[in-house]
């Protein structure tokens, strides 16, 4: 998708496709023009939006580009050269020149992005699995480091404040990985269209929200190492640099925060599908309870808001929801102590703004213990 002037806007894409024969979909075209971004150029076969041109052309349209044609002969792939990145170096990224490259159009012509989309609806979910998989790891690392580390006189995980920190980040990843599994049942569920409404919406709220809570995480739990997590030779240095690419490729924040105003106007029904799913868990916490509230005022707001101001509170409201489904969900199916500890320090007035500020009430034994399980 991705080109030189246009990543986000990929209507703005200037690559082009010549039919080779009659057009059309299922017909072979010759692509010529330049990708800005390619990742696993090293792959069998390519998804790549170019402007159709000729009969039945009719502009951005989706086409399936092979590496190997079907006599054999590879198909034209020009690697100008490889990303130098600052994280993912173990999946190559490239820019690529298009050259009479054979593609075969998929879907309709001229409606290259509602094809494409499907495919990055998954891939957006992938982005939150991934996330989500990046907390669980920082967090074993981390808890397991501190319960092996002595510091004035016991092990670190005996310390009152490192255990603050190690349950908050142990909470982050809990409620990453319920609402991530969640979205990916929705996905399984192509035929329920309640499911797929739900998706819509989720889909986007939890990219947004999970893939930017991904750094700073990593973050928090290399500092859980000491100088040793800085460095090269311990595993959370590689998982911090790796972490901010979910939340830019596939949709950067703004990007996706824009995409939730575009689904609720356009899709009332996913908005509807949201209120349902997170109100299931009303009368569960009064806490809860109230953000729920205003979740449901922010969204009224909002759809009627004049399109500048909605912009500018997209965030805002994204952030919101993203909160509510992830209480929601905990609240549901996670042990008490978690799900209290986590609307608390995350909805509750004494809210803070960095990870090891858990309440005094907060049972942080059963916390940690929940995640000694799930990792031991
Ligand atoms: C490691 C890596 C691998 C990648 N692999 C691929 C790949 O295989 N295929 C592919 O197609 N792309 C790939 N990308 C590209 C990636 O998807 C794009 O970089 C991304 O979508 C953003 O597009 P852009 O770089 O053109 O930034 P821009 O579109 O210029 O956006 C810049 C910033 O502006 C914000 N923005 C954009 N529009 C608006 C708006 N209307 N209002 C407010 N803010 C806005 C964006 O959220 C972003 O923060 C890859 C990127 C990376 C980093």
């Amino acid at each position: 998708m991705t080109e030189q002037q246009g990543g986000s806007d990929v209507r703005a894409n200037t690559t082009v496709a010549a039919p080779a024969g009659r057009g059309g979909t299922g017909a072979d075209y010759l692509l010529t023009g330049h990708k800005w971004f390619c990742s696993a150029p090293m792959s069998d076969a390519f998804l790549m939006l170019a402007q159709a041109e000729g009969r039945g052309g009719n502009g951005l349209s989706c086409f399936l580009v092979p590496r190997v044609l079907p006599d054999g002969t590879r198909d034209v792939y020009r690697l100008q050269r490889l990303k130098n990145k600052l994280g993912n170096k173990s999946d190559a990224s490239s820019e690529i020149e298009l050259d009479g490259t054979v593609g075969v159009m998929i879907g309709e012509p001229g409606r290259g992005v509602r094809t494409i989309i499907e495919m990055v609806a998954r891939t957006r979910l992938d982005c939150v699995l991934s996330s989500t998989a990046g907390m669980r790891q920082s967090v074993a690392e981390a808890v397991w480091h501190a319960r092996r580390r002595m510091a004035f006189g016991t092990v670190l995980s005996e310390q009152p404040a490192m255990r603050s920190v190690l349950a908050d980040l142990a909470l982050e990843s809990e409620a990453a990985t319920v609402t991530a599994l969640r979205l990916a049942r929705a996905h399984d569920a192509d035929v329920n269209e309640l499911e797929r409404s739900f998706r819509r919406l989720a889909t986007a709220v939890a990219k947004y929200w999970i893939c930017k809570r991904g750094p700073h995480h990593a973050y928090e739990a290399l500092e859980c190492l000491g100088g040793n997590g800085y460095t090269e030779d311990f595993p959370l240095a590689r998982r911090y640099r790796e972490q901010p690419v979910m939340a830019v490729w596939e949709g950067s924040g703004n990007v996706i925060a824009l995409d939730v105003l575009r689904a609720m106007t356009r899709e009332p029904d996913s908005v509807a599908a949201f209120d349902a799913e997170v109100n299931l868990a009303r009368g569960n916490n009064p806490v809860l309870d109230a953000h729920l509230d205003r979740v449901r005022r922010q969204l009224g707001e909002l759809v009627t808001e004049d399109p500048v101001r909605a912009q500018l509170r997209a965030r805002t409201v994204v952030e919101s929801m993203a909160l509510a489904l992830q209480a929601s969900l905990l609240t549901r199916f996670s042990p008490a102590p978690v799900a209290d500890a986590f609307v608390a320090a995350r909805l509750g007035p004494n809210r803070t703004h960095e990870y090891g500020t858990l309440s005094a009430s907060a049972d942080l034994e059963a916390i940690l213990g929940t995640t000694r399980r799930a990792h031991e």
